[in-house]
């Protein structure tokens, strides 16, 4: 089959459109043909290299897959009762070992051999690929193979870290950075679904606008203006002191300045550091002002089920900003890293 395949780090040149073999669908596990994948900067990360990271080369990239079912390995399609040949699905990008004590909490992204379709094993940028049962979600009927590409990471990413790890109320107020970003254009429409009243910065007017159909209440445009001192001028506009909670993936370029913004007793929860990962904390805010700093990378699997039904019942939406042909990935990149994207960059067979 073809594949889109990193052997080793580098610029867009290193990616390479390649025949490889087909790999085996072995017990419980389902082969997908692809329809759509859906990029994340976890993809650049993956095409560049991690200082201190090592990466499984070679490796095919893409996390967020759509499809249809193009093959049931030993057991896999009595397990995913309902489902034939053909059955269009979503791939849910996290596989776990299943049986330790975390998987069965729930919550496997701590699981010791957890890892990412993309990431730790081959992803969705190829004709087809190979997944546990376990990560087979059925695609329900007006959601099309593009928009289900949109939403795995970035919608099983911001559903953990408002509802699991924030645990966001409605009437509390929010600081979510970089608006235009897959993982806020999540979080944005969450949080209204969840009550909250939802700040937000994005870098030029034209995202500013985009925000606000999203729903967000208040939008900064931080190229403009600092984002602190607007998130300070809006605070007494809304009669507040602060931010309940802010949601950062942006790190070094705004870290500080975003736990200035928290209410005492907030909490900041972080999913990335785009921006670099290296800052300084002043740890006599932290305790003074009782903060909390949670940490969260992706969600549980069911969580990724009840953002298909809540798409579903149109109460959230997919944003896809461009498709791009399969044949594109380098394009596609590119065009991820410029972050002049509003929502998603999906590849499309
Ligand atoms: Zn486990």
């Amino acid at each position: 089959m073809k594949a889109w395949r990193v052997e080793k780090h580098g610029g867009p040149e290193v990616l390479k459109y390649s025949e490889i073999p087909t790999p085996p669908c072995g017990p419980m596990q389902v082969r997908v043909e692809v329809e759509a994948v859906g990029l994340n900067h976890l993809d650049l990360w993956v095409q560049k290299g991690v200082p201190g990271h090592k990466f499984p080369l070679p490796i095919t990239p893409g996390c967020d897959i759509s499809g249809k079912i193009a093959e049931f390995g030993p057991g896999a399609e009595q397990a995913l009762r309902g489902m034939k040949l053909g059955s269009p699905v979503l791939v849910n990008p996290g596989v776990s070992c299943g049986h330790c004590p975390v998987c069965l909490s729930g919550f496997d992204p701590i699981c010791k051999s957890y890892g990412i379709l993309g990431e730790h094993q081959d992803g969705g940028c190829a004709e087809s690929c190979v997944v546990p049962v376990a990560n087979i979600i059925a695609r329900p009927e007006g959601i099309s193979a593009v928009d289900g590409a949109s939403l795995a990471i970035p919608f099983i990413t911001a559903w953990s870290m408002l509802t699991r790890k924030a645990q966001l109320q409605a009437s509390e107020t929010i600081l979510i950075h970089a608006g235009g970003s897959g993982v806020s254009v999540a979080a944005i429409q969450m949080a209204k679904l969840l009550g909250a009243t939802v700040i937000t910065t994005v870098g030029n007017d034209e995202k500013a606008e985009k925000a606000r159909e999203l729903g967000a209440d208040h939008v900064i445009n931080y190229k403009a203006t600092p984002f602190r001192a607007e998130v300070k001028k809006i605070l007494i506009e809304i009669g507040r002191s602060g931010c309940e909670v802010v949601m950062d993936h942006v790190g070094a370029d705004t870290f500080q300045d975003s736990l200035k913004c928290l209410s005492w007793g907030g909490r900041l929860v972080t999913c990335g550091a785009t921006s670099g990962s290296q800052i300084e904390v002043d740890l006599k805010a932290v305790f003074f002002k009782n903060l909390s700093i949670l940490g969260s990378t992706m969600g549980s699997k069911s969580d990724f089920h009840r953002i298909v039904q809540l798409v579903a019942e149109k109460k959230l939406r997919p944003v896809v900003d461009t498709v791009y042909s399969m044949l594109e990935l380098p394009q596609a990149l590119t065009h991820l890293e410029s972050r002049t994207a509003f929502g998603k960059i999906v590849l499309a067979v």
